[in-house]
């Protein structure tokens, strides 16, 4: 049956090349033109596939190539070619293969005057031009020459010819060639002034597809250089921006606006960065090496020349991608399954004996641990001694360095100093006078009355708003924590004593407020802090605490246009550069304080832990440009941003730009908001980052990187992320953070609460140090179990046999989210919770919470002080460079050696491109079958096991999404955590746990952006998924399944869920965001427009066609049409009519020539 309607079809075809006959082609015309006027677009592919352009572009060779051509065949010839062209990806090679190029051109010429056989020409060398190479040829023909014949200002005649002109045009201006060949012509002025009279003339907005057309042709002029250096010299950008002022409000008018956006945005001259170098403000020199090995990238080198080599290829994207996706999947079974050598030395691994200490526990230290810990006591003044030495200058930092690096090549001496915290004794006395070794130098520039400040802080409990009043007299709350470095001050010969006394009364007030956050913890712990520049100054909300409101926040609703009003704003300094300042109000590289207190100007400050501001531009009143510091020893990773800001007037609405994002897209664009802490709400009881800022969006800007500091990559873009802020108060000090930010000293804060706050008879918790960082800062380990129940030999042996769970995070130090998520596992952990203790009595924790110490202090967002990205590094740690990573490898290779290879390993990170928290885990079988590997998975055996807690916390976690989660190895990923610690260490559930720093799309918070409260509770809930699966899967002890199922009734009901949903394998769902009413055009320059979709010209020609039989209308008719039109008559009658009363010649079959392949898979 197929074989005969394919036959039928062929036939047809084949009659329409070879005939010569009018009467059989016009039939046969018409049965086609019906077969494809129904339908889906599957027809056509068929007929494509069978000949069918090849056929109709001969036919339209014999018909065009007489003298006298025929249009009654040509016009409806051209239609069917116009509809079926479009669709051919390879009509281009076959119009140059059946040389109909000239042809049409030449067929075009003949009827300049004759609008309805130029229009339909004029359809077909569109569809030719979509090709790139066949367009080309067109150029070089003088297809330009003509098409401007055509296009004349303004006109109400022929407007369809016109329009249909622009369109080939602009299809012709995508090949490069065409457009220097039009830019040498002159092309591009008289677009310019084309636009500007249509623009002027077509008042009433009829006009719109021919304005538009125009600044279609002008944007893909200029993609290349020298059409952007004619725009800027003819002044396009001031017309263009000039011309659609009015109109920004006009629904209809959109598409123009759009345009016109897109091509100002292109042609916006590409600048560098105002920086003098794109390296770091901070440098940190290597053990080892002397001269870094950077990349050169400063200003002077070519960023310009950018753009043009996307044009040609931009077709084709996706599907590149998408290989290139694939591509990245291991497909190497012997890579998957085997395990590799050791690294290191075996003899090297007995050091970490020491870093298990729960391994050897006896009986008699058994008795020394329940015992309360008063034995370990300090005498305070120890505490003291550790500041005035820990408080390390640059120098110091050196040296500190230098033995490190000594220590190292002598073999590192991990976990040989148990880590304990030396701030408790002096804390508990709650005499804060005891900690100002920090106060006295950091604190010192104010003097303020106490006891005023004290009136006023009652006043904050009663009175709020005239507190706000006396708080802006005062304003000591800038000084308190802002004080800049010594190196650049001096001491203020003013009040030491007196800050200090503030910080006191301020204390006992607020006592207690915040659970698991003490300001006396953090600050004793802040002095201990070494960090690069040495800070002095604490940020108000890591020191005050942060409690989290008590609602959520939603995701903000993206305003419609709000990328384009921003975008013209920009525009607008270029063209109107009146109110422009340009003043640099910060820099980090200027030692120089003096430049922060202009009058009618925002202060801003990044010298304290975890901050990131490099440079801070005044650009209008309200509106600052903002650049963010790279990395250490790095020109990149500008992602993570915080920093203070103050002296910002009331109920003004400030424009906030971040000019050096890397990102090609953010959640900034899909609801996510920045957050922001206010020092005036805090003393008013409201200690809390809440996510604050509107009108925000993420796009590319004209910055760009040269290629030598882009590593080779021509001309890579900047983007900006905007957002507006309203400040809560006038003359408050305010922090602006990415993400809530967790700094070191808040996590060493927390973990001596943590071992404060635990009852050491239930809770087994040791923390220790697994080594120093390059930065001289010790990288905590936690051992966290059940203490044996009593103190038999049999309980201690079940107390060691434990199998263990390692969990870390913070690799990435940008990734605050993962210390929240972590600080709720530990919290909860160490919990009396009564599944806490089911759960320490199930396992044995060792948790690293933060892999990045100096990367997290210094404000990097990717990397360490090496400048590596340390989750790139587990194949081959090195110990000098990455001594975190080797020696967490080192512990785990360790636990293997004793056969104590961990049950779980989780890696938290944050992912800054999806919603909702998911894992990623490795499966052989998962990743061979996604890259549709043809071997025999029966082959590999492989445990589903890994698949089992995801499941789990789909259920009992609202954040979490098993839908987002993944197990596939990929080649780009084979020295990250995961992959090394499944491959290496043998762990078949080996995760990175992903986590939004956005919000949720799906459960209990969807809609909700993520806040602090949700990601401790994914980390509590992160433990009880561990219990449960740990529950299903092993026999326990009785009296544990006991004590399970009284707690967990819902496991039952996890269970029946289970069964009742259908395992779908296929979880690999990609998560596409949902479109706005505004493109997103935060990408390319050229590609978001619908140009591409031909429906556009499908329905010019239906509707021609259409109304061609009754109402002329401006198309004037001229001679030679009455004829056309008659056929147009003809051609609407069913095809099915047409075949039998013209009587053809051919077997009865046409209508079902199309009839199988509607459903056929072609
Ligand atoms: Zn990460």
């Amino acid at each position: 049956m197929a074989e005969q309607e394919a036959s039928g079809l062929q036939h047809l075809l084949s009659t329409i090349q070879n005939s010569h006959d009018k009467e059989v082609i016009l039939n046969v015309l018409s049965i086609l033109t019906g077969l494809l006027s129904i339908g889906t677009d599957r027809r056509i592919h068929y007929m494509i596939s069978k000949g069918g352009s090849e056929a109709l572009l001969q036919a339209l060779m014999n018909a065009a190539q007489t003298a006298q051509p025929d249009y009654n065949i040509l016009l409806p010839l051209l239609r069917l070619l116009a509809k079926v062209g479009q669709r051919d990806r390879k009509f281009g090679q076959k119009v140059q293969k059946l040389e109909a190029i000239d042809v049409t051109l030449s067929l075009a010429r003949k009827n300049l005057t004759h609008h309805l056989n130029l229009i339909h020409c004029l359809w077909v060398l569109r569809v030719y031009a979509s090709s790139v190479s066949a367009g080309t040829k067109l150029g070089i023909n003088g297809a330009m020459e003509l098409l401007f014949k055509v296009i004349t200002p303004y006109t109400k005649k022929h407007s369809r010819t016109v329009r249909a002109a622009i369109g080939v045009l602009a299809a012709l201006l995508k090949s490069k060639s065409n457009s220097r060949r039009a830019v040498n012509r002159g092309y591009l002025c008289e677009l310019l002034r084309l636009y500007q009279d249509w623009q002027r003339c077509d008042a009433s907005n009829r006009f719109i597809h021919i304005r538009r057309g125009l600044l279609l042709c002008l944007k893909h002029i200029t993609n290349i250089q020298s059409a952007r250096e004619t725009f800027l010299g003819a002044h396009g950008m001031e017309i263009l921006f000039t011309s659609v002022q009015d109109c920004l409000d006009n629904k209809p008018l959109d598409p123009i606006v759009t345009t016109v956006s897109q091509i100002l945005r292109k042609c916006f001259p590409k600048r560098p960065l105002p920086l003098a170098t794109l390296h770091s403000s901070y440098c940190f020199s290597l053990p080892g090496s002397v001269v870094s090995e950077l990349p050169r990238g400063g200003p002077e080198d070519d960023y310009e020349d950018d753009g043009e080599e996307e044009v040609e290829k931009d077709l084709h994207n996706e599907e590149v991608e998408r290989k290139e996706e694939d591509d990245d999947l291991e497909t190497d079974v012997n890579k998957l399954n085997s395990k590799p050598d050791l690294d290191r030395p075996e003899d090297e691994l007995q050091q970490y004996e020491t870093m298990c200490p729960e391994l050897s526990l006896t009986f008699q230290e058994l008795e020394t641990v329940t015992e309360d810990k008063k034995g370990s006591e300090e005498v305070p003044g120890s505490v003291r001694g550790t500041y005035s030495q820990v408080i390390p200058n640059a120098a110091v930092m050196k040296q500190q360095h230098r033995r490190h690096r000594d220590q190292s090549a002598m073999g590192p001496e991990p976990g040989e100093t148990s880590f304990k915290t030396s701030v408790q004794n002096w804390a508990k006395k709650g005499k804060c006078t005891e900690a100002p070794a920090l106060g006295k130098k950091a604190m010192g520039e104010s003097a303020r009355d106490i006891d005023a400040l004290g009136e006023r802080e009652e006043l904050c409990r009663s009175q709020p708003p005239l507190l706000h009043h006396l708080l802006k007299e005062a304003s000591w709350d800038t000084r308190m924590f802002h004080t800049h470095c010594a190196s650049c001050f001096g001491p203020s010969p003013l009040g030491e004593v007196g800050a200090s006394d503030i910080v006191t009364k301020l204390l006992e007030r607020h006592q207690g407020n915040i659970p698991f956050h003490s300001p006396h913890f953090y600050m004793a712990r802040a002095a201990s802090t070494k960090s690069i520049l040495d800070y002095r100054v604490l940020a108000f909300p890591d020191f005050w605490g942060h409690h989290p409101p008590p609602h959520n926040q939603c995701l903000l609703q993206r305003k419609d246009g709000v990328q384009r009003a921003k975008i013209f704003e920009d525009v607008r300094r270029l063209i109107q550069p009146g109110d422009v300042i340009d003043k640099v109000v910060f820099d980090l590289d200027e030692c120089s304080p003096s430049i922060t207190d202009a009058p009618d100007c925002l202060r801003f400050f990044s010298k304290f832990e975890s901050g990131n501001l490099r440079k801070a531009i005044q650009v209008r009143r309200f509106e600052y440009d903002l650049i963010m510091n790279a990395d250490v020893n790095s020109v990149q990773h500008h992602q993570w941003f915080y920093f203070e800001v103050s002296a910002m007037k009331p109920a003004i609405p400030y424009r906030f730009n971040i000019i050096n994002c890397e990102k090609v897209n953010s959640q900034f664009n899909y609801g996510m908001q920045p957050v922001m802490y206010s020092v005036k709400e805090a003393l008013c009881g409201k200690p809390r980052w809440i996510r604050a800022g509107y009108d925000i969006c993420y796009y590319k800007n004209h910055y760009r990187r040269s290629a030598a500091a882009a590593g080779g990559v021509r001309g890579k873009s900047y983007y900006t992320l905007t957002f507006t802020i309203t400040f809560p108060h006038g003359e408050d000090v305010c922090y602006l953070a990415y993400h809530y930010p967790y700094t070191y000293s808040t996590l060493m804060s927390h973990l001596d609460i943590l071992e404060e706050t635990r009852n050491p008879k239930k809770v087994y918790y040791r923390q220790q140090m697994l080594c120093q960082t390059l930065g001289g800062n010790p990288c905590p380990l936690l051992t966290i179990t059940a203490m044996p129940e009593t103190k038999s030999s049999s309980d201690l042996e079940e107390f060691s046999n434990r199998p263990y769970v390692v969990l870390m995070a913070r690799v990435h130090p940008g990734e605050s989210n993962a210390s929240w998520v972590m600080k709720g596992t530990m919290e909860f952990l160490v919990s009396s919770d009564p599944i806490a203790e089911l759960l320490r009595k199930c396992f044995i924790f060792k948790i690293l919470p933060m892999l990045n110490p100096d990367g997290v202090i210094n404000g990097n967002h990717r990397c360490s002080l090496s400048g590596d990205d340390l989750n790139r590094q587990w194949l081959a740690p090195s110990c000098q460079l990455h001594p975190t990573i080797y020696h967490t490898k080192g512990l785990l290779y360790y636990l293997c050696s004793i056969g104590r290879a961990p049950l779980v390993f989780c890696d938290y990170h944050g992912h800054s491109q999806k919603k909702n928290v998911f894992l990623y885990g490795c499966s052989i079988k998962e990743t061979l079958w996604q890259a549709g590997c043809t071997i025999n998975t029966a082959v590999v055996t492989e445990d589903v096991g890994y698949r089992t807690l995801p499941k789990i916390l789909d259920k009992v976690a609202p954040a979490f999404v098993m839908s987002s989660c993944n197990f596939l190895v990929e080649k780009s990923r084979e020295s990250t955590a995961r992959v090394v610690v499944w491959r290496e260490i043998g762990v078949l559930r080996s995760y990175t746990m992903e986590n939004t720093y956005c919000g949720c799309s799906h459960g209990l918070y969807k809609g909700l952006q993520i806040g602090t409260r949700e990601l401790e509770e994914m980390g509590a809930k992160f433990c009880l998924g561990l219990l449960i699966m740990q529950l299903k899967a092993l026999p326990c002890s009785k009296k544990l399944m006991a004590q399970a199922a009284a707690l967990l009734d819902l496991e039952e009901e996890i269970e029946d869920r289970w069964s009742q949903r259908s395992s779908s394998t296929s979880s690999l769902e990609i998560e596409d965001e949902p479109p706005f009413g505004e493109d997103i055009d935060y990408n390319t320059d050229s590609c978001s427009d619908q140009e591409g979709d031909f429906s556009e010209l499908d329905e010019e020609i239906q509707q021609i066609s259409m109304r061609a039989e009754g109402e002329r209308e401006e198309e004037g008719a001229g001679e030679g049409q009455s004829c056309s039109f008659s056929v147009f008559g003809g051609f609407y009658i069913s095809s099915q009519q047409a075949a039998n009363s013209k009587g053809l010649p051919l077997p009865s079959v046409p209508l079902g020539v199309f009839a199988g392949c509607e459903s056929s898979p072609a």
